[in-house]
């Protein structure tokens, strides 16, 4: 019987998640933590969340999901 299990990731797979990481949460021009805003709509079932940066002052995407 196996009681721990470790799962180590390759130093590779871990720089890949933190980039991604980084790429979604943190402002392209100036690298601060984005703001994001949701707004839930219940008539076509969909959300969209609006992701700022407040240094730079900018809107840096819109996206729209799905609710299930
Ligand atoms: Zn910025």
């Amino acid at each position: 019987m196996e009681i721990f299990k470790f799962n180590i990731l390759p130093m590779e797979d871990i720089e890949r998640r933190e980039a991604f990481k980084e790429a979604v949460n943190n402002c392209p021009l100036c690298g601060t933590g984005l703001k994001f805003e949701h707004e839930v709509d219940f008539l076509y079932n969909t959300v969209t969340e609006d992701c700022r940066c407040a240094e730079c002052a900018m809107k840096i995407r819109t996206e729209t999901y799905d609710l299930q």
